[in-house]
């Protein structure tokens, strides 16, 4: 048993020490007792670690913990912490899952969908030249919208966009069942769930069998004219396909939330290219409240010999 047992807080890319308070809050409150420290926190002492909760941890460090019981993402991904190819298999994985933080996706989903739905983005274009000519318009159930990924974002989502009138459609790994959206699964019905789309939001974790999904064969499934919103992870897109779409008009348009190196570098082409909206990683995101209070909350619970909540699957990736 460990004499002062600690929940160590580690990020190799992101400043946490704004979560401490509401960490600590959260640790007096649901599991008195634990110790909160900032990694790298010379102070504690290794054998104390008994849970860590990050984004982008140090490769091996979770190895080196012998008394670990929990590692939890501060986000709803995992991938950042499934590349250390060194964890302990036992080592039971948690993210977050947040019905308010769905919602938030589900808002900003609405605005890139009406933003395309609408004609918004050739309103813009049309500004730029002073240009008085009124988009073609049309009812929500003439558009079809397709949401990549049916867990706890895209079904929110799914349904939120089928609750404003639009024709939409989902795709999932296994067969799932959504009120008001048709649902398709896996690789063999792919191409029947991208023909019709006027809009394709991908709302896919990363994983292998995700990473660089969006190349030019999946452009070129498209329907000519449709758009793309991207708010799953950067790493499913093969950028120089994404760039070739475009540019031949085969892509209309694309609202990018995430990318492979984040923040986006200053000097990189999509900023600057014309029918890409730059949006910085900011569809959705859970509370710091809701965030330490569900990562402690199953502390406690695997220090009570329970299951933790929202467990991550190792083998399939999310
Ligand atoms: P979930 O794990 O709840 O859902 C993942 C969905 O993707 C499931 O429906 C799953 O299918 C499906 N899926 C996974 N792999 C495949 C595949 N190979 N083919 C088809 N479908 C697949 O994740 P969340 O909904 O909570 O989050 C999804 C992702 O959204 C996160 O991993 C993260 O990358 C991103 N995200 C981005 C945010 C932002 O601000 N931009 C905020 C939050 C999340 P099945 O149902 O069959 O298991």
């Amino acid at each position: 048993m460990s004499a002062s047992p600690t929940l160590l807080l580690c990020s190799e890319t992101d400043d946490l020490s704004g979560l401490l308070g509401a960490f600590e809050a959260a640790a007096d409150e649901l599991c008195p007792g634990l110790r909160v420290a900032l990694w790298p926190d010379a102070g504690v002492d290794d054998r104390d670690v008994v849970a860590m909760a990050g984004w982008f941890v140090p490769q091996g460090l979770p190895a080196r913990l012998p008394g670990l019981q929990l590692l939890a993402s501060i986000g709803a991904g995992v991938e950042h912490l499934l590349r250390d190819q060194a964890l302990p298999p036992d080592l039971p994985l948690t993210r977050i899952v947040d019905a308010e933080q769905a919602r938030g996706m589900a808002e900003f989903v609405l605005w890139a969908t009406l933003h395309y739905h609408r004609g918004l983005d050739r309103a813009l274009q049309q500004q730029a030249q002073a240009l008085w000519r009124m988009p073609p318009q049309r009812p929500a159930s003439q558009t079809c919208v397709g949401v990549m990924g049916l867990g706890a974002m895209g079904t929110e989502v799914a349904r939120c966009l089928a609750a404003h009138g639009f024709a939409v459609s989902g795709w999932s790994r296994q067969p799932r069942a959504v009120e008001g959206v048709r649902c398709w699964a896996g690789d063999a019905q792919l191409d029947d769930f991208l023909r019709p789309l006027d809009i394709v939001v991908s709302l896919l974790p990363l994983t292998e069998a995700t990473r660089g999904l969006c190349n030019a064969d999946w452009f070129a499934r498209l329907k000519p004219g449709a758009a793309f919103v991207n708010c799953g992870r950067g790493e499913q897109v093969v950028l120089p396909d994404l760039l070739q779409a475009l540019e031949r008009g085969n892509l209309r348009g694309a609202v990018l939330d995430v990318f492979e190196h984040e923040p986006l570098p200053a000097d990189h082409p999509l900023w600057r290219t014309p029918g890409v909206v730059v949006t910085p990683h900011m569809a959705s995101s859970a509370s710091p409240q809701v965030i330490a209070r569900q990562i402690v909350s199953n502390v406690a619970r695997v220090r009570a010999g329970l299951s933790p909540l929202h467990r991550v699957g190792r083998e399939r990736g999310y």
